[in-house]
């Protein structure tokens, strides 16, 4: 196969590819806990998804079945074609080199008293990629660069820095293997408001000098607008509206994310005064015994009788934009 034919081949294959995942956990009396039940979605190569939704809708324990670190209960996974939960111990070490993930908590998921170097120079080690001491201590030093963080900070501890610099530190500790594919959970929720913007626009500067795939989780949509090239809302275990970002935010379908859309501030007062917020009523139902049908269908203010017993399947409306709601069957 010529190179250009296996180019082509390879990127006819999605980075990302999940089919009909569901991820259950034991809720104790014989009842099983949904937290995803029936996902797909596809991320192509440097491309960005963002997954939205409220604590517990499921995003962040889809994503971490997706990159394998929660077994799946059904359903598959590919990795640039590979079954992710099908992995001998070699592929596996393989693809932790190519799949990394960066945590909500800087403040958990790095250990305080480890030096800024050991902790960035760890996977370089683990996976060879250096030469000699003298090249990975080049690579640890570019890394902090890269991060926006000082070379004379590699031989601090963690608990000297900030939250905004701990998480730049576990971006630098992430790029360190050279992966291909992010996995962001909700990085940014931790951090101070005015340091949120500063860490969205180093991984988008990341993204396009790597040409990283990234799937990016938050919990509303202010905060994935500007990184993500496709967005997809979940609620209550099941994704309720994917589509590309720039569209969502103009024309969303679904009543759930017409709601989050109507939380987002926005910068122009006069439009802010105008626009009307949608409150939703109630609490978010249970995943253990989730409403029969929509799953949205109590808190809906559109609810149809059809709503209350058959689950609305995802449907294309428009060229990539799929919405599971009754309104447009
Ligand atoms: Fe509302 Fe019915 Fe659509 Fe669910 S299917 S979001 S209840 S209109």
């Amino acid at each position: 196969m010529t190179d250009e034919l296996r180019e082509r081949k390879y990127a006819q294959i999605p980075e990302l590819e999940v089919r009909n995942l569901c991820k259950y956990f034991p809720a104790g009396k014989g009842r099983v806990l949904k937290a995803v039940d029936d996902v797909s979605f596809v991320i192509r190569k440097g491309q960005t998804l963002g997954i939205v939704g409220e604590s517990g809708c499921g995003k962040t324990t889809c994503g971490k079945t997706c990159i394998g670190m929660l077994m799946k209960n059904s359903g598959e996974v590919l990795f640039q074609g590979q079954d992710v939960h099908g992995m001998s111990k070699k592929e596996r070490f393989a693809f932790t080199s190519k799949v990394q993930m960066i945590f909500q908590d800087p403040y958990a998921s790095l250990d305080p008293h480890q030096k800024v170097y050991n902790i960035i120079a760890e996977g370089i080690k683990v996976h060879k990629l250096a030469k000699d001491r003298k090249d990975e201590e080049g690579q640890v030093m570019r890394l902090l660069e890269m991060v926006g963080l000082n070379t004379e900070h590699a031989n601090r501890n963690v608990h000297e820095f900030s939250g905004g610099q701990r998480q730049r530190i576990g971006i630098a500790r992430a790029l360190s293997v050279n992966p291909e594919f992010l996995f962001c959970d909700e990085p940014i929720s931790a951090l101070d408001v005015s340091i949120q913007a500063q860490i969205i626009n180093l991984l988008a500067e990341l993204k396009a000098e790597r040409n990283l795939t990234m799937l990016f989780i938050a919990h509303d949509l202010s905060m994935v607008k500007h990184i993500s090239d496709n967005i997809g809302v979940m609620y209550l275990g099941n994704m309720v509206e994917m589509s590309p970002s720039v569209e969502l935010y103009a024309k969303p379908y679904h009543p759930y994310t017409e709601a989050l859309l109507s939380a987002v501030p926005i910068a122009d007062p006069d439009a802010s005064e105008k626009r009307k917020r949608i409150l939703l009523r109630g609490d978010v139902p249970s995943p253990v015994n989730p409403p029969e049908g929509c799953r949205f269908c109590e808190r809906c203010t559109k609810c149809m009788e059809v709503c209350r017993t058959k689950r609305p399947p995802l449907k294309e409306v428009s060229a990539g934009h799929f919405v599971a709601c009754h309104l447009y069957s």
